[in-house]
């Protein structure tokens, strides 16, 4: 599973780092966006998905995109 953030949606908004309740998420001020960075820690609730303003974030099972 790989949780991953488009870059070029990404608004920085840091509203998925309150959401995951994982911690999967780093916020990097150089970039100004969300970066997954503890993709292991990953429960699969989507909920991040669910809440992103910018659709920005996918879960990837296998190569596919949920
Ligand atoms: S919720 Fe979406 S737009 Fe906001 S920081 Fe996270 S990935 Fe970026
Ligand atoms: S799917 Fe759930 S556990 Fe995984 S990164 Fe998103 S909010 Fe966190």
């Amino acid at each position: 599973m790989a949780v991953q953030v488009d870059k070029s949606l990404c608004n920085g908004c840091g509203i998925c780092l309150f959401q995951c309740g994982a911690y999967v998420f780093d916020f990097s001020p150089q970039e100004y966006r969300a970066l997954p960075a503890r993709n292991r820690h990953c429960v699969n609730c989507f909920a991040c998905v669910a809440k992103c303003p910018q659709r920005a974030i996918a879960i990837r099972l296998g190569g596919r995109a949920l």
